[in-house]
C-alpha cells in the first residue's frame, strides 16, 4: 500500500497552538508543508486530532523485563538500593538476543505510548561475566535494531560507569558488565557512532552514569567526547547518595556538578530529586533539562521533585519512563502533576493563571524532551513526519476541543485515546495496536519463559 502523502487534521497541536483545519504534506518522512485553515483535498488521509510525538528522554529498555517481578516484599527494608540488588542479578544473565527481544517489546509499547523518540541510557556493555565483546558495540547494535523494528528513534547514550561508589571505590561483582574506562569508553562511543550512522536520525550522545560511578578526573576526560551531542546523568535519586556524596566531598550532587562540570542547555540531569532551593535555581538557570521519570520514581520510592518552585525559576523538564515498570507518557505527567498536589495540597499547580495542566505538561515534556535528546519535535516543515492522532469517537473526548483535549487524555483517559501514531510519515500503529506487536511480543515470550525458567 502506497502510504499517503498528505494528511488533512481536523485540528491538531502545532507550536503556536490548536488549529482547525490543517493540512500536512509529507515527503521521504518530512513534513514538507504545513496549510492552516484549509479545506482536505479528495487523496488527503483524513485525521480528526494530531498531537506530536513525545520524545521519551529517560529508558532502560531490559528493565521492562523485571516489571511486575520486584513486588515481593524482603526481610529488611526494600528500597531502590535492594531494588537495584535484584536488577543486577537480572541483567547478570541476558545475552544479546535477550536484550534486543525485551529492548523491542519496549519500544514497539513506548510507540504505542505516543513517544517517537526514546533516550536510551545504555551501560549494559559486556557479555556475561564482563567479558568483552570482538566489538565493543555489540550491545548497542542490538539496542539499534531493536529501535528500528518499532519504528522509533534513538538518542543512544552509552554510559561511562567506572567504579562502585563516591571517591573510587571499586566496582562490584553485579556492576563487572557495565564498566568501562575512559580509553574503553572512547572506543565504545567511536564504535557506537559508525553503528548507528546508518539509523534514520539516530545520535549518539554520553552519559556518565551518575558522581557515585564516576571519578572527577574521569569526567573531566570523557566529557569531551559529546562532541556537542547530549549528556545525560543520573544525579539525587536518592537521600543516600547525597549524604554519601557530603561525606566524599562536602558538597550535594547539583551542587558539587555545578562546580566542577560546564553545565548547559546539552546536559540532562536525571531525577534530580532532591535538590535545595539553590540547586534547583542553578539548574534552572543553566538550561539543562531535568529528566524526570515520575512513575519509576515513586516506584523505587525516589522522593518528589520540586516541580513547582523549579518552573517558576523557569526551569527546562521533560519525561522518561526509566525502569519501563510501566510504559505510559499520560501516566508520566499525571503523577508528576498529582505528586505535587499531594505534597502541597492544591489543585491544577504545574500551569499559569488561566493555563491548562495538560497542555501546560504536554508542551513543557515536549519542548525539554526535544532539548534533551537532540532531536526537534513537532508538527513544523523540515521535521520528521512523527505524531499521535487521538480517538475522537471516545467518550472521554466528548465534546472537548482544544487544551480540555489534552486535559482530557492526560487525566481522564490515558492512553486508550491514541489510536495512531504516525513516525517518519508512516502509520505503525492503529486502533492503539503497533503494526509488528505479534512477531515482537512472540519473542519476548520466548525469551523470558527461558529466562524465568533458568
Ligand atoms: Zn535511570
Amino acid at each position: 500500500m502506497v502510504e499517503s502523502t498528505a494528511f488533512h487534521f481536523a485540528t491538531a497541536l502545532l507550536p503556536q497552538g490548536w488549529h482547525s483545519d490543517v493540512r500536512v504534506s509529507v515527503a521521504d518522512g518530512t513534513i514538507s508543508a504545513v496549510h492552516i485553515g484549509v479545506a482536505p483535498e479528495p487523496s488527503d488521509e483524513r485525521i480528526a486530532i494530531g498531537l506530536p510525538a513525545m520524545g521519551n528522554l529517560h529508558s532502560h529498555a531490559f528493565q521492562r523485563a523485571m516489571a511486575g517481578l520486584t513486588g515481593l516484599r524482603g526481610p529488611g527494608a526494600d528500597s531502590f538500593w535492594t531494588w537495584r540488588e535484584w536488577m543486577y542479578r537480572f541483567v547478570a544473565k541476558l545475552t544479546p538476543d535477550d536484550v534486543e527481544a525485551i529492548a523491542a517489546l519496549a519500544y514497539v509499547e513506548m510507540v504505542e505510548a505516543g513517544y517517537g523518540r526514546v533516550g536510551e541510557f545504555h551501560y549494559l556493555h559486556h557479555d556475561i561475566g564482563g567479558h568483552a565483546f570482538v566489538d565493543p558495540a555489540e550491545m548497542a547494535v542490538r539496542i539499534g535494531a531493536a529501535s528500528q523494528t518499532a519504528g522509533i528513534g534513538l538518542t543512544l547514550l552509552p554510559v561511562f560507569y567506572a567504579q562502585g561508589g563516591f571517591g573510587g571505590v571499586p566496582a562490584g561483582e553485579g556492576q563487572t558488565r557495565f564498566l568501562t574506562n575512559p580509553d574503553s569508553y572512547t572506543r565504545l562511543i567511536e564504535a557506537s557512532r559508525r553503528a548507528m550512522a546508518p539509523l534514520t536520525g539516530a545520535i549518539v550522545g554520553i552519559a556518565p552514569h551518575s558522581l557515585r560511578a564516576v571519578t572527577s578526573d574521569a569526567l573531566a576526560a570523557v566529557l569531551p567526547l559529546a562532541d556537542a551531542h547530549p549528556i545525560h546523568i543520573h544525579i539525587a535519586e536518592q537521600v543516600r547518595e547525597v549524604e554519601d556524596c557530603v561525606a566524599w566531598s562536602g558538597q550535594r550532587p547539583v551542587e558539587w556538578l555545578f562546580d566542577h562540570a560546564p553545565v548547559d542547555a546539552s546536559w540532562c540531569l536525571v531525577h534530580a530529586t532532591h535538590m535545595t532551593a539553590e540547586e534547583s535555581a542553578r539548574l534552572a538557570a543553566s538550561g539543562a533539562v531535568a529528566g524526570l521519570c515520575p512513575v519509576t520514581e515513586a516506584d523505587l520510592g525516589d522522593g518528589l521533585f520540586p516541580a513547582v518552585d523549579y518552573r517558576k525559576a523557569g526551569g527546562a523538564w521533560g519525561a522518561g519512563t526509566d525502569s519501563n515498570v510501566a510504559i505510559d507518557l499520560a501516566d508520566e505527567l499525571r503523577l508528576l502533576e498529582y505528586g505535587q498536589r499531594l505534597h502541597h495540597r492544591g489543585r491544577n499547580l504545574l500551569a499559569e493563571v488561566d493555563g491548562s495542566v495538560g497542555r501546560t505538561l504536554f508542551v513543557e515534556a515536549l519542548a525539554g524532551g526535544t532539548r534533551a535528546l537532540g532531536a526537534e519535535a513537532g508538527l513544523v516543515v523540515d521535521l520528521p513526519a512523527d505524531w499521535i492522532t487521538l480517538d475522537a469517537d471516545h467518550p472521554a473526548l466528548v465534546g472537548r476541543t482544544g487544551d480540555a483535549i489534552l486535559d482530557s487524555f492526560i487525566f481522564a483517559a490515558g492512553r486508550r485515546l491514541i489510536d495512531g501514531v504516525w513516525l517518519g510519515g508512516r502509520r505503525l500503529v492503529t486502533g492503539g495496536v503497533h503494526h509488528h506487536r505479534d512477531v515482537v511480543t512472540a519473542r519476548y515470550i520466548a525469551v523470558m519463559q527461558r529466562l524465568l525458567t533458568a
